[in-house]
């Protein structure tokens, strides 16, 4: 019978989702998603030791701000038996684990820390690599070595163990990864990995696979880093006798440094001047800062976008995808191997994509609160036409402020050399005429503006258009960049254009040019 298809994203609270986090939880979404399928959410908490207050509700509202909620696993809405939090589960996985040890799939294991290091120490000093398996195990502290006597007898006295799995020695573990095709490995080569604590918990990999099995898990999508962590889950599922039901494998590839060199860490985000994270961070101990996506200006839909480029591509050239496009293209088979590196300059443009899309009034809006901050108030209606015009020039809406300042305030200092450098005997004659042209014009269009530059520059006094261009722009704005002049005129009006020219023109009397 065909399952219904059921993916899980399972972090860990140990601090705040990386933005590799978030694409793992995308490409679960999307998956599921295009396949009719749920999307659940599980905290993975068994490792006390690493836990994060805080980070539950982060990871919760990061995915919540790119619109890829869950649809199980928070315990709302019809079918959500959630929260599914392990250490709220922790006296299920015991009888797991006691099935285990009663088909004889694990055992008890009594060594110390101290026995251990000199098992290993051991191992390697012989060139052996220093793992708990079908040899080594003979010599240790554990169920298969002790008489059932002893072993019953440390259970009773309350001695710290752990419950090891018992790996066959040679068998081959042959699994297929829907992005990686097959893989092989040999149980020679791996560890009995420890399956539950002294602690009373369980560890991740015997919580995982009981945890999939219960949920009914169809597809494990994760992260490259669980690979080597897969043959021991296929080997979990094959002691417990599920692997009718074991789900299908897909590990993504890492998200690398610009560069490529190596996995996209939080110090590459710093050192080059792009969040690593979803939402800004507050570290509940070091107190230190963490910037994120959303605070840093970037649009939800960019971020979706930006993340889901980082590992897959679609059958053509299209480039921007709103999230319901990209469910019907996405597939696990278009999801490369190999590593995707982040790009911040690719990153810089979905966002301007997405900032142009926007209707000059919801800019304004999202405008406004920024302006106050900065104690500026301004009519709404200005800042839709601020807004029209500078989202052509920018990546983020707080820049139609920083780039467009001459929209909220006189400028008053400017660039002393390209004044130098562009000013003309015939400049400031020039400008001064434009000033009073500009206050005499009845109607205060781009049009009327265009037709009284050229009139004054090229009909009055014979110049050509291109050498008045740049002092005319630099006296009305106080830089050199910017919305094509005119437009920018007729928005800032009559009054703030010639206050800006007087300001400038007193400035550059100063400077004796001639
Ligand atoms: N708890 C693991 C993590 O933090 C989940 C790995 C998996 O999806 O199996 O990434």
């Amino acid at each position: 019978m065909e399952r219904k298809v059921r993916v899980r994203f399972a972090p860990s609270p140990t601090g705040p989702l990386h933005i590799g986090g978030v694409r793992t939880a995308l490409y679960n979404y999307l998956f599921a998603k295009k396949l009719g399928g749920d999307f659940i959410l599980r905290i993975e908490d068994t490792d006390q030791t690493r836990f994060v207050p805080g980070a539950e509700e982060y990871i919760i509202e990061a995915l919540k701000w790119v619109g890829i909620a869950p649809n199980e696993g928070q315990g709302f809405g019809d079918g959500d038996y959630g929260p599914y939090r392990q250490s709220e589960r922790k006296s299920m996985y015991r009888r797991y684990a006691d099935q285990l040890i009663a088909s004889g799939h694990a055992y008890y294991a009594f060594d110390t820390p101290e026995e251990l290091d000199e098992m290993r120490d051991k191992l390697k000093a012989n060139g052996m690599s220093p793992q708990y398996d079908a040899v080594s195990r003979m010599s240790m502290k554990n169920s298969l070595t002790l008489s059932a006597d002893e072993v019953q007898k440390r259970l009773g006295a309350n001695e710290n163990y752990v419950i090891r799995i018992k790996l066959p020695r040679k068998e081959e573990v042959r699994f297929h990864d829907i992005i990686r095709g097959w893989v092989v490995v040999h149980t020679g080569t791996m560890d009995d990995k420890v399956l539950f604590k002294s602690d009373g918990m369980p560890t991740y990999h015997l919580a995982n696979v009981v945890d999939d099995y219960l949920m009914k898990i169809t597809h494990v999508i994760r992260g490259e880093e669980w690979l080597p962590s897969a043959p021991l889950h296929v080997m979990l599922y094959r002691a417990f006798g599920w692997e009718d039901v074991m789900p299908e494998f897909a590990h993504l590839p890492l998200i690398l440094k610009p560069d490529g060199n190596g996995k996209l860490s939080k110090r590459d985000g710093d050192r080059l001047g792009f969040p690593v994270f979803p939402l800004n961070w507050n570290d509940p101990v070091t107190g230190e800062l963490s910037s994120g996506y959303r605070e840093a200006g970037y649009f939800p839909e960019a971020v979706v976008n930006i993340l889901a480029f980082l590992g897959w591509h679609p059958s053509d050239n299209q480039e921007l995808f709103e999230l319901e496009e990209l469910v019907q293209a996405f597939s696990l088979e278009r999801v490369n191997k190999s590593g995707a590196k982040f790009d911040v300059n690719k990153a810089f443009w979905f966002n301007q994509q997405y900032l142009r899309s926007k209707s000059d009034e919801a800019l304004a809006e999202s405008l406004l609160p920024y302006l106050k901050k900065h104690n500026i108030a301004v009519d709404k209606s200005y800042l839709n036409l601020v807004a029209g015009l500078m989202k052509e020039k920018v990546s983020f809406i707080n820049e139609i402020y920083t780039e467009g300042l001459y929209f909220f305030q006189t400028p008053t200092s400017w660039d002393q050399d390209l004044i130098r450098k562009k000013f003309k005997d015939f400049t400031p004659g020039i400008l001064m005429e434009l000033k009073a042209g500009l206050e005499s014009l009845p109607a205060f269009t781009k049009e009327s503006i265009e037709a009284l530059f050229h009139q004054v520059v090229e009909d009055k006094n014979g110049k050509k258009p291109g050498e008045m261009m740049l002092p005319f722009r630099l006296a009305v704005s106080g830089v050199a960049g910017g919305p094509p002049i005119f437009e920018l005129i007729a928005v800032l009006g009559k009054e703030a254009a010639t206050r800006n020219m007087d300001t400038f023109l007193s400035h550059t009397k100063s400077l004796n040019l001639n």
